[in-house]
């Protein structure tokens, strides 16, 4: 169900699904991978998408479009499709526009794993990046591009450097180029920020953090705005704009429109041939973490920056970067951008370096040490001694993850009792 006039906490709870005369009222759990047709012709019309409806789970399954039916909703888009993680998320979104001979201008920070899939593996599919400083100047970011570019990628607060994305600006020299921009939103959510209000095309999400909230499932999606219009750019977009032979001679953006050629291609040439789909039981523990996300949202953005000014006057902390906290160098896009709060994630350094880092990590008995982000449960990571243990010092201080860098994922347990925590653990150092 979706009422264009509803506000976005009624769409958390509301939009996706709706049940008529005595179904159930949850969104049911098709746990089947086929679905049965009473004729081979009725079976026919679905695999020439003349008609819509199911035949195998590895392409579409209904609980799955529910869901992400609610995810379109929040977003603001036309048409969205979930996947089994947040990096086939990524992966989709771009491989669905480009193929080896393309190119792609991505902001520099991002997600370590975006990274390594665009900087090694999709280059490796012949698919060139150029990475951009998100603060680079308005010459360097025109620089970047190139006449084989396809999209422009960028997070809405990086995870974990915590930038906070230009959209607008970033948005308008994709469009000057004629490619759409994509925009990784998981940190944000759409309850914090809406990409698409401010230009972007294409949204995607790891639903495994704020979205399912709750350390349950991992997942991902993407969210089509509708607005890039594929045909007015067809030299660029062979695979929106010309005949697919794969599936039958259908040219997706002719059939489709803006609103749904996207992902309809998406879902029936890359869904059919990679088959990263999400199992429904997710997709259904997936909408339990949205019906409250509005409610969560909020509370995260309120403890994390009752610790970030915690932080802030303790003498054992060096520095400390929230994009909430008055003084951050993000602070006043994050205000244009995000005016009702950014995001439940604080990093900061801890006087005395690694060793007094690693002291720290000991002694927390609340925040649990894990390399998770963005849910319910405080946790926290020391990257020199975990994920990044590899590299030396000085190694770290180039990659920007300094020795001392403590990452602190700020849950919805009660404020006070997670300040007391870091306190004590603070006191130890
Ligand atoms: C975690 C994360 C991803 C990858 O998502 P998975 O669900 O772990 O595959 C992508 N982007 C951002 C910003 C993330 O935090």
């Amino acid at each position: 169900m979706s009422n264009p006039n509803w506000k976005i906490e009624t769409n958390c709870i509301q939009a996706g699904y709706e049940p008529k005369n005595g179904e159930p009222r949850m969104i049911p759990i098709i746990q089947s991978t086929t679905f049965k047709y009473e004729t081979s012709e009725a079976m026919g019309k679905l695999f020439d998408l003349e008609a819509s409806g199911y035949f195998y789970t590895r392409l579409q399954n209904p609980t799955n479009d529910h869901v992400a039916a609610k995810i379109a909703a929040l977003e603001g888009g036309t048409a969205a499709m979930l996947t089994s993680s947040g990096q086939a998320a990524s992966f989709f979104s771009i491989f669905n526009i480009c193929s080896a001979g393309d190119h792609v201008v991505s902001a520099s920070t991002i997600y370590g794993g975006t990274f390594n899939l665009f900087n090694v593996t999709m280059r490796k599919m012949g698919i060139d990046f150029t990475f951009v400083d998100p603060d680079c100047s308005d010459e360097e970011l025109e620089a970047a591009f190139r006449p084989n570019t396809k999209a422009v990628f960028g997070e809405t607060i990086a995870n974990p450097a915590l930038v906070v994305l230009d959209i607008e600006r970033f948005a308008i020299a994709a469009h000057a180029h004629g490619v759409p921009l994509i925009i990784d939103n998981t940190f944000a959510t759409p309850i914090n920020c809406r990409p698409f209000e401010w230009g972007a095309d294409i949204v995607t999400h790891s639903t495994t953090k704020y979205m399912d909230g709750h350390d349950c499932g991992v997942g991902g999606c993407i969210v089509d705005s509708g607005k890039f219009d594929w045909m007015a750019h067809a030299d660029k977009f062979p695979g929106l704009c010309t005949p697919d032979e794969s599936y039958h001679g259908i040219t997706y953006a002719e059939r489709f429109g803006r609103e749904g050629a996207y992902i309809t291609k998406a879902t029936a040439q890359l869904m059919r041939d990679l088959g990263a789909i999400t199992a429904p039981m997710n997709a259904f523990f997936l909408n339990l973490g949205l019906e409250t996300l509005h409610v969560r949202m909020p509370r995260h953005c309120e403890n994390a920056l009752k610790v970030a000014k915690f932080l802030q006057q303790s003498d054992k902390v060096t520095w400390i970067n929230y994009p909430g906290l008055e003084g951050n160098k993000y602070y006043e896009r994050a205000q244009k951008y995000m005016p009702n709060g950014t995001c439940g994630v604080v990093s900061f350094g801890v006087k005395g370096g690694r060793a007094a880092a690693e002291r720290f990590m000991g002694q927390l008995k609340l925040a649990m040490i894990a390399t998770h982000v963005a849910d319910a449960h405080t946790c926290v990571l020391h990257p020199a001694s975990s994920t990044h243990r590899q590299m030396n010092d000085e190694e770290l201080i180039a990659a920007g993850v300094g020795p001392d860098l403590i990452r602190l994922s700020v849950g919805i347990e009660n404020a006070d009792d997670i300040i007391a925590d870091v306190a004590q653990a603070l006191d130890a150092v």
